[in-house]
């Protein structure tokens, strides 16, 4: 290895552009908001009604929860007599916010041409890097695009090799040769008849040449790869990102773990540019949700540009269901569009008998 110096982050000479006073993260201007992507604004205009389910369909969930296990046995949910089904449905309210962040960068890399090259490229100042064009590909798609911010860039001389565009081999210490393997340096080895003779392998010179830089004393930078200098510039990072946020209305019924896995029904959808709080919702946690959750998107994402924002309402069936066994009550709730089963009550718990 030649060095495990790290190379240089940051130019030695930054050349001082207006707008590119701090590397980073560059705060948008909220009166600038042109280069909007195209949007499909969507509102529904009535929120719909939740899904119920008939006694039928709380029937066939039980039927099918207790074919699933080899610890139920049938008989009951074919003789029980269902006494109420009470719905217990609960909402869901989702907020999508997609932002665009605009960071800066120092990049360097290696220059093998002329500097009047370089003078001939430059045209002017660098443009703000809200200024350059960068649009997503779609909304909701997260991507990452990098560019070479136009004007920008200088030329310096590398700092890892002082301009040479190497540095002195490290195995031989740039003298480009070692000691002779064979005779270890000495030009001579003892013969058979303990008589001196001159090393066959280095010809008496006593040296072999180094093998890691075959002899030139040098190793290319790895830095600059051999130019001796180095172009800097500015790089731009644009990332396009969605944050996602959501809210489950507590239910004493079915936990959040489960309401997260099952489907709930899509009774409310808004897309624009940025959204206002929905305030007519017959559930006033959900308007509330939705109220704070836009807020807090607001002051988190402050320092990107908000693309879209797009909320949901879901609404998650889930019917507590009582019904009489031998004489006796018992519960379960049916939840999510699949009518998915749970209950610990179940009366006949069969004992496992694997035949
Ligand atoms: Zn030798
Ligand atoms: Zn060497
Ligand atoms: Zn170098």
């Amino acid at each position: 290895m030649s060095t495990n110096d790290d190379p240089p982050a940051y130019p030695e000479n930054p050349q001082n552009f207006d707008g590119y006073e701090k590397i980073g993260v560059c705060i948008p201007n909220p009166i600038e908001m042109n280069n909007l992507p195209e949007i499909e604004f969507k509102k529904q205009e009535n929120i719909e009604e939740a899904p119920s389910i008939s006694e039928d369909q709380a029937r066939d969930a039980l039927r099918n929860f207790v074919k699933e296990s080899i610890f139920y046995k049938k008989e009951p949910v074919e003789t029980m007599r269902v006494i109420s089904m009470t719905p217990f449905n609960t909402s869901k309210y989702t907020l999508d916010t997609f932002v665009e962040t605009r960071s800066t960068n120092y990049k360097s890399e290696p220059f093998f041409g002329v500097p009047n090259m370089m003078l001939n490229m430059m045209n002017g100042r660098p443009p703000q890097p809200w200024e350059i064009n960068a649009r997503p590909s779609s909304l909701f798609v997260d991507s990452i695009f990098k560019t070479e911010i136009p004007n920008s860039s200088h030329l310096e001389i590398c700092r890892m090799c002082n301009a040479q565009g190497f540095k002195p081999c490290f195995h031989c210490k740039g003298s480009g040769r070692k000691p002779c393997f064979s005779c270890n340096g000495m030009r001579f080895k003892t013969g058979i008849d303990s008589k001196q003779e001159p090393c066959f392998s280095c010809k008496g010179n006593g040296f072999d040449s180094c093998f890691q830089c075959k002899g030139s004393g040098r190793d290319p930078c790895f830095h600059c790869k051999g130019a001796g200098r180095l172009k800097w510039y500015l790089e731009l990072c644009v990332e396009f990102k969605t944050h996602k946020d959501e809210y489950f209305k507590h239910s004493d019924h079915v936990t959040e773990k489960n309401l997260k896995k099952c489907i709930g029904k899509s009774v409310f959808t808004e897309t624009n540019h940025k959204l206002n709080p929905i305030t007519n919702y017959s559930d006033s946690a959900i308007n509330q949700a939705s109220n704070s959750l836009i807020n807090q998107h607001l002051s988190k994402y402050s320092s990107s540009k908000i693309l879209a924002q797009r909320h949901e309402i879901n609404v998650i069936p889930v019917t507590l269901v009582t019904y009489e066994y031998n004489g006796k009550q018992y519960n379960y709730i049916v939840y999510g569009l699949e009518n998915k089963v749970n209950t610990d009550e179940y009366p006949a718990k069969g004992c496992c008998t694997i035949i």
